[in-house]
């Protein structure tokens, strides 16, 4: 089984190679995780392709189509296997069927995985991958069970670096203007099978073994109906049986020769425009959101701050009411203590006053007792 699988970026090519790899257990090679292990691993091809593919533009022909030469020369592709990602233009389509035909294993099948712009945008941005085993998933819609977090391995999930918005708008025009003219290619040989990609990833998975199975099974079909035609001309006694099987080898026959008609990939200008204006208005609609929530900070610390204010503002009129009510108190002691203690002298003048009239009283009778003792002295002298 030897399969191309093209599909822009987001399209899900690499969660359905790698389900195909398993399921008809062939390698999955992918131009773009052998270049990002490249990088990684800072080879001078590597540090060669980064500044490409941080810019979301392809890597030159000649850096890629070498690596792939090397990669199908090993002993694991005999048995077949899936490009995926690769090839991305013209020449590199080109360049992969002299080599297959050189190795005497043709091409048997590119199938295109066709996806809505809008969603190809959700898909990117949400795109998700753990490094450690290479599960895949997406934070809008096939999160992880712990965020950030792998279900099967529990290694950090990584969020790829040229998977943001300034470059996807890039690499979707570069689909656009580069692919598509590769898709024709293909439909020329007649060896396309467009899917749609907007479904489940099992439902896609579906669809997509069916069509594989169709497409490789029935050229070898029709390459073994062919000869068996060419070898043995139908004799009168097997016409019925040779009838029948040209009669299939035609049907099947048809089914290449009729099949695809290619929808016009979304990727016009006008997509890639919305994709764009999408991308700035998330950029906008995220800053916005930033932009609130400093302002709802800001706000709650100006809030804070001036309730702190307004507690320390009670607690000094709290305190001056409670040193005003004391002095009052200490005030009114004051006074108390002033009238008491004028009572006192008060008393005690009264008390003196008292004692002297008294006394005067006193003196007053007894010069009263003896001025009449006098008197009567001298009344009884004079008698
Ligand atoms: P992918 O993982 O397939 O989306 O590829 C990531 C990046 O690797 C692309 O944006 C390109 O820069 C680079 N790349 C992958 N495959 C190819 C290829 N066949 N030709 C040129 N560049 C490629």
């Amino acid at each position: 089984m030897r399969i191309v699988l093209i599909g822009a970026p987001g399209s899900g090519k690499g969660t359905q190679a790698k389900k195909l790899a398993a399921k008809y257990g062939i390698p999955q090679i992918s131009t773009g995780d052998l270049l990002r292990a490249a990088v990684a691993a800072q080879t001078p091809l590597g540090l060669q392709a980064k500044a490409a593919m941080d810019a979301g533009q392809l890597v030159s022909d000649s850096i890629v189509l070498g690596m792939m030469e090397e990669r199908l020369n090993d002993k694991d592709t005999q048995k077949g296997f899936i490009l995926d990602g690769f090839p991305r233009n013209l020449p590199q389509a080109a360049a992969l069927d002299t080599i297959l035909n050189r190795m005497g294993r043709p091409l048997q099948s590119a199938i295109l995985i066709n996806v809505d712009f809008d969603l190809l945008i959700q898909r990117i941005t949400g795109r998700r991958t753990c490094r450690p085993c290479g599960q895949m998933y997406n934070i809008y819609t096939s999160p992880p069970k712990i965020d950030d977090h792998c279900d099967l391995c529990g290694g950090t999930l990584h969020h790829r670096a040229d998977d943001n918005e300034d470059t996807i708008s890039n690499r979707l025009r570069v689909f656009e203007t580069q692919t598509e003219p590769m898709v024709r290619h293909y439909q020329i040989q007649g060896k396309l099978t467009v899917i749609d990609g907007s479904d489940d990833i099992n439902r896609i998975f579906i669809r997509l073994c069916k069509a594989i199975e169709q497409s490789t099974l029935s050229n070898l079909e029709i390459a073994r109906l062919k000869k068996t035609l060419n070898d043995s001309p139908p004799k009168v006694e097997t016409f019925e049986k040779t009838t029948k099987l040209e009669q299939k080898a035609k049907e099947l026959l048809d089914i290449t020769e009729t099949n695809p008609e290619v929808p016009p990939l979304q990727s016009s200008s006008d997509a890639i425009k919305e994709a764009t204006t999408m991308a700035v208005k998330k950029k906008a609609r995220k800053s916005a959101a930033k932009k609130k929530v400093v302002k709802k900070k800001t706000t709650a610390k100006k809030k804070a701050v001036r309730k702190k204010s307004a507690k320390k503002k009670a607690v000094k009129k709290k305190s001056a009411k409670k040193k005003a009510v004391k002095k009052k108190v200490v005030k009114k002691k004051g006074r108390k203590k002033k009238s008491v203690k004028k009572k006192a002298v008060k008393k005690k003048t009264a008390k003196k006053k008292g004692t002297r009239k008294k006394k005067t009283a006193k003196k007053k009778v007894a010069k009263k007792k003896t001025a009449k003792k006098k008197a009567r002295k001298k009344k009884a002298k004079a008698k």
